[in-house]
């Protein structure tokens, strides 16, 4: 595996490297990571992975300050799965020109964590368009886990580039939570809540399937859930997969959530 660290490194290791697969991560590696990491060795011939905690995707200081950062374990997780390069930019890496985003949202785009995280994903198109500038990949692999980001991705990154973009399954743990670098953030307990929410939503999907009054259910799930546990949604809502229109109906639809447990923000889609 070899590591960039500048643009001259990356330039200088991927002049002549086709068939490459690019996996974006901001670090602090789970099995999330890795199973998009290893769709990636088996379907392109050379794989890179970057590890850069983009700032102008936080729209708050202290989330930036406290995202989890474990450098020296992602190392050891990339080596074992032998990866070919490792990109670990700095800042003037990415944002030698200017750091404002070009990315304008529609305004029908501007919904879920959209609405509450101003400018969060004109942070993310924006890096991801720049990564992707200076890489030059033909596979990019994005989980659903972040099923919106995924979607505007998809929407706004421009069709000339000629890149393919991959979507992954989200991946869980026994007890069905989405893995995630901010699960690190929880303390025993918080994680343990995190479980039983996600049981209870997952219950409520299937519920929700059989239900005549979808949105008085959604309605009664949020405020128990909010009365058990103690925890403050950012939104709760049915949306179509396809559009992300609100929806009443299960077929082509999933349950978005976005929550707080304290201070650490959780989101996930079912
Ligand atoms: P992040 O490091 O959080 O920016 O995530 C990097 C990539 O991993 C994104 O495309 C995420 O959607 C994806 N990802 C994060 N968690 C999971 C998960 N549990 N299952 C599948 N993909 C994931």
């Amino acid at each position: 595996m070899k590591i960039l660290l500048t643009n001259n490194d990356l330039n200088e290791a991927l002049y002549d490297v086709s068939n490459l697969g690019f996996v974006p991560t901001m670090g602090s590696l789970h099995k999330g990571h890795i199973s998009l990491i290893k769709k990636s060795l088996k379907e392109c011939k050379r794989t890179i992975v970057s590890i850069f905690v983009n700032p102008t995707q936080f729209n708050n200081k202290n989330d930036f300050i406290n995202y989890p950062r474990s450098n020296n374990k992602d190392l050891l997780i990339l080596k074992k799965l032998k990866i070919d390069f490792l990109y670990m930019p700095r800042v003037k890496d990415i944002y030698y020109l200017k750091r404002k985003s070009s990315i304008k949202l529609r305004e029908k785009d501007k919904i879920l964590c959209a609405k509450v995280r101003k400018g969060h994903f004109e942070g993310v198109i924006d890096v991801i368009k720049r990564l992707t500038k200076l890489i030059k990949p033909y596979k990019v692999y994005f989980g659903e886990k972040d099923f919106q980001q995924l979607y505007l991705i998809k929407k706004y990154i421009p069709k000339k580039r000629d890149i393919k973009i991959i979507s992954c399954k989200t991946i869980r743990d026994n007890n069905k939570l989405a893995f995630s670098s901010r699960n690190k953030l929880l303390s025993k307990n918080e994680l343990i809540k995190a479980r039983k929410i996600t049981k209870q939503l997952f219950l409520l999907k299937k519920r929700l399937s059989k239900s005549k009054n979808i949105n008085q259910l959604i309605f009664k799930k949020k405020n128990e859930l909010i009365n058990l546990f103690n925890i403050r949604f950012d939104y709760i809502e049915l949306r179509n997969i396809f559009n992300l229109r609100t929806s009443n109906k299960v077929k082509n639809s999933k349950l978005f959530i976005a929550y707080y447990i304290n201070k650490v923000r959780l989101i996930d889609n079912f």
